[in-house]
């Protein structure tokens, strides 16, 4: 029997880890945290009962994933839930942007700008399924759907400014631009337009949906599958050396590059050891978790409908804050996400008191501290929310990459998400799972698809690993 070795336990080593298992190998999963999960944790930090996801929370791209579907999560408890509205992107005047699962509804919403957000999305959406065969793994290949991929891939090369100049509307122009903030990368470069539409066509397809329970449930479904086909998970051993590592035929990585450069050292060819210490990381997250009396009260009706709010303004702010913390600086009004997953799952929430998630878009490394920022921000779209408050849990982009080394930074994207990073994975190659040692892999949020806990990049990752195993 073939034997292998997972380091780290996040839902894309963890996918790894149940693909190769279920394919009858041996897996053994490192981990260095006390319990699983990586970017798919949830607990109950602030009041007892009251479920926060530490990380991850809405997932557009997990609940259609090839991956996720084809390992049948949903019979290892896996339940997923839909919020009504999907994403609201309130203004100063009360109006918003309004993201539906239905392209004609969102349509609808938008007034004048509805035709044009039809042509866009449209056609993507309808194709959507034969179109994720291409742009949830390397693009450096051949496309199975070249047609397809390239009618979807024209508009993403554009900056998400200009892309979003083609709607009339400052709601419109607010509500791309705030999904295209995403990308934690000025919205004025080329390719910011990708993850945007990537977030939307997914969206549209199968909805921004939350995991019954909390986003958890992804990782335990997935270590359910692993047990079930005999693999094991050692937890509280965090792997910093290559002598550490059980012998085994084939080895992934679900870590940040430069970890792996560390671990493996001269075992790296060279080339692939200054990519992988060259790998540049992006901007970070700052986490508030809320504990809310009676929820958020936002001035915008939809907005205390919708799983996801973004705080950002207009597409000029949203803009203008993104080129701020890519400079180094936290602007006055940053980014801002917030979460309202207990609409779907109501199981989260104490009574009236309720969970919400927020963080903001903040600098690399900020060492500052940004709740009052985010306070501020949600204030601003919901005047008395302050005094609702009942508890907080914060976590600094430091305490974020304490808690989980793959965040650099606070880093929450797998590294800057810049057009070639975009385009060949940490370095390039057609083939950015290897890592240049024979039956070695990485297959974290650093290869392609990228962030999100869809799975893809551990399925793309183990396919490697099951093909050099039965050479
Ligand atoms: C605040 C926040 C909000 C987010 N929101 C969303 C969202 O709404 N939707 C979404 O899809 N994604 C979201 N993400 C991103 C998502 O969580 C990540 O893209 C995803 O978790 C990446 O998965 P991964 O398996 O590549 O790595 P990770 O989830 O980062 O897991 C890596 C694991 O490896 C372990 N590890 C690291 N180093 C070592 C070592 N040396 N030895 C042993 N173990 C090690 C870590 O402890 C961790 O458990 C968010 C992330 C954050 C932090």
């Amino acid at each position: 029997m073939s034997s292998a070795v997972v380091v780290g336990s996040g839902p894309n080593g963890l996918t790894a880890a149940a693909l190769l298992a279920r394919a009858g190998v041996e897996v053994t999963v490192i981990e260095a945290a006390p319990e699983i999960g990586g970017g798919t944790r949830t607990s109950e930090a602030i009041v007892p009962g009251l479920r926060h996801d530490h990380c991850s929370a809405v997932h557009p791209m997990a609940v259609g994933s090839p991956a996720l579907q084809d390992l049948r999560l949903e019979e290892h408890g896996l339940q997923w839930r839909w919020p009504e509205i999907d994403c609201v992107h309130p203004l100063d005047d009360g109006t918003a942007g309004v993201l539906l699962r239905s392209v004609e509804e969102t349509a609808r919403g938008l007034g004048r700008d509805g035709r044009r957000w039809s042509a866009l999305l449209g056609l993507p959406v309808a194709r959507y399924d034969s179109l994720a065969e291409d742009v949830l793994g390397p693009l450096l290949r051949v496309p199975s759907h070249p047609l397809d991929l390239a009618r979807f891939g024209v508009p993403t090369l554009l900056p998400a400014t200009v892309l979003a100049r083609a709607f009339a509307t400052p709601q419109a122009r607010a509500l791309f631009a705030g999904v295209a903030a995403h990308a934690f990368h000025p919205l004025e470069r080329p390719l910011t337009s990708a993850i945007g539409l990537g977030i939307l066509t997914a969206g549209h397809r199968h909805g921004w949906a939350v995991a019954a329970g909390g986003s958890r449930a992804i990782s335990d479904a997935l270590a359910a599958v692993l047990t079930e086909h005999g693999g094991r998970i050692e937890t509280g051993v965090r792997v910093t050396a290559a002598r550490q590592l059980p012998a085994a035929d084939v080895v992934l990585f679900d870590l940040a590059p430069v970890a792996v450069a560390d671990i493996l050292g001269d075992r790296l060819p060279g080339r692939v050891a200054r990519a992988y210490r060259r790998y540049r990381h992006g901007p970070g997250a700052f986490k508030v978790d809320f504990a809310v009396q009676g929820g958020v009260p936002w001035r915008n009706p939809e907005a205390a409908r919708a799983g996801t709010v973004h705080l950002g303004g207009t597409l000029e702010e949203v803009a203008a804050g993104e080129r701020a913390i890519h400079a180094g600086r936290l602007p006055e009004r940053p980014f801002v996400l917030v979460g309202q997953q207990y609409l779907a799952d109501p199981g989260r929430s104490v009574g009236e008191v309720h969970p919400v998630w927020a963080y903001a878009h903040v600098p690399h490394a900020f060492a500052g501290d940004a709740t009052e920022a985010i306070v501020a921000q949600v204030e601003r779209f919901a005047p008395g929310f302050r005094d609702r408050i009942v508890g907080t849990a914060v976590r600094t982009t430091t305490e974020l990459a304490r808690s989980n080394p793959n965040f650099v930074g606070g880093d929450i994207v797998g590294g800057s998400t810049r057009a070639v990073r975009l385009l060949v994975g940490p370095r390039p190659t057609a083939t950015p799972y290897d890592v240049g040692v024979p039956g070695m892999y990485l297959c974290s949020a650093a290869t392609p698809p990228g962030a999100g806990a869809h799975g893809m990049c551990g399925a793309h990752a183990a396919e490697r690993a099951l093909r050099y195993l039965r050479r």
